[in-house]
């Protein structure tokens, strides 16, 4: 799978990071031997790096060139604890931003669209970008930032906003809102990049029917630039990434051994081109395979599959592994149910409870979508459930991520 020269660039990036005197790179490349015979097993049997090892670097341990090149810093959220910050170059950033270009290009999006922007500014990589790469392609940006949804709706409706960047929750919660107030015909979306995270079916068809906009997923994590590393097509088969910037692997999380293609697994990354922050062997707790084949649309670049779920979203309920993404596929195919669900874990009397509640469409008998729902659930993951319906609106909305799972176990 690894081209000859991917082997050579990552060859020659590994030489670099180890002249570098201190921080991270010094000790962890400093016994890596890269000889003219570094092979892909070579590689292959070098450490992965882990979120851990950037936080362990704060503030400035990952900068792996001289500072005068440095032009800017990102930080990722870091809702716990320490956060990491990734220092750019003028390379990195225009790099980013040719990816970002691509992106729009591989939707559609042109120098006549309109572009309304509402992840966050500031220290997170989203709403920088999804900006540069609309200026990049000569569309109209309108940087909104997040919050304020009717705010966001008047600019979107005075403005004619014809594309939509958002989280898959907040798209959710606009398209609810649009919905509710009436004004679908003074909304001229055509299209959605959706920054990804896992999101089910029903959830993906009842935005794009409210919006009435075609939706895209777009990938990317601060740690690797941020959004903009791969992006799907028009044919939704699956993400393409740009395998001129990134080497792709599949791992085994609990292993960490490289998987046979197509078989599914966390994504690791390793950059090519990265100046201010390189990144070899980067576990991103994402899950998702290799897609087979070449895309109708003609694209060389590789694909992955849209996101299963995370590694750390996983959970464990009676001895049963699973995702969050299951449960919204075994929820997508009971009819009358919506796409919203929650979560709940207990543990009482020596037993593990999963309580499912879920939102089913106006005028659905609950007594009977909950029986529905316990008997698929049991049928395709092989336990027992708590069924709970509720209407529409009733689960929490927001704009960020949505939480879905809540283990009350520890
Ligand atoms: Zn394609």
């Amino acid at each position: 799978m690894m081209k000859i020269e991917v082997l050579q660039k990552i060859k020659e990036k590994i030489r670099h990071l180890k002249t570098i005197e201190d921080g991270f790179y010094a000790e962890r490349y400093k016994d890596v031997e890269v000889t003219d015979s570094f092979s892909i097993e070579d590689f292959e049997a070098l450490p992965f790096t882990d979120k851990a090892d950037l936080r362990d670097a704060y503030p400035l341990g990952i900068m792996a060139c001289p500072e005068e090149k440095v032009v800017r810093i990102h930080s990722s959220s870091g809702t716990t604890g320490t956060p990491v910050i990734i220092p750019y170059t003028q390379k990195d950033i225009d790099d980013w931003t040719l990816m970002f270009k691509r992106c729009y290009e591989m939707t559609g999006v042109g120098n006549m669209d309109r572009v309304h922007i509402t992840p966050g500014y500031g220290l997170w990589t989203a709403g920088i970008s999804f900006q540069a790469g609309a200026e990049a392609v000569g569309a109209m940006a309108i940087p909104m930032g997040p919050g304020n949804t009717d705010k966001q709706l008047k600019m979107m409706m005075d403005l004619k906003s014809t594309v939509l960047c958002s989280t898959s929750s907040y798209a959710l919660l606009l398209a609810e809102r649009i919905e509710q107030m009436g004004i679908g015909d003074k909304i001229h979306l055509h299209k959605g990049l959706i920054g990804s995270e896992q999101w089910g079916e029903k959830m993906r068809r009842r935005i794009s029917d409210s919006l009435g906009a075609k939706l895209y997923d777009i990938y990317g994590l601060t740690e690797i630039y941020g959004p903009g590393v791969a992006i799907s097509c028009d044919y939704e088969t699956g993400m393409h990434y740009w395998d001129d910037f990134f080497y792709f692997e599949i791992i085994d999380p609990n292993t960490g051994k490289v998987l046979p293609f197509g078989e599914e697994g966390e994504l690791v990354i390793t950059t090519l081109e990265k100046e201010g922050a390189p990144l070899i062997r980067y576990r991103t707790h994402d899950l998702t395979h290799f897609e087979n084949g070449s895309c109708p649309c003609g694209s060389p670049h590789p694909r992955i599959a849209t996101l299963k779920g995370r590694t750390d979203d996983m959970f464990k309920v009676k001895g049963v592994n699973m995702f969050p993404a299951q449960v919204a596929e075994v929820l997508g195919e009971v009819a009358g149910v919506s796409s919203e669900y929650q979560v709940m874990i207990d543990h009482l009397n020596g037993r593990d409870i999963l309580t499912l509640y879920f939102e089913v469409d106006n005028g659905q008998n609950k007594e009977f979508m909950e029986a529905e729902v316990a008997d698929h659930f049991k049928r395709k993951i092989g336990i027992g459930i708590f069924p709970k319906a509720v209407d529409i609106g009733e689960l929490p909305r927001s704009e960020k991520k949505t939480t879905r799972i809540y283990d009350n176990r520890y």
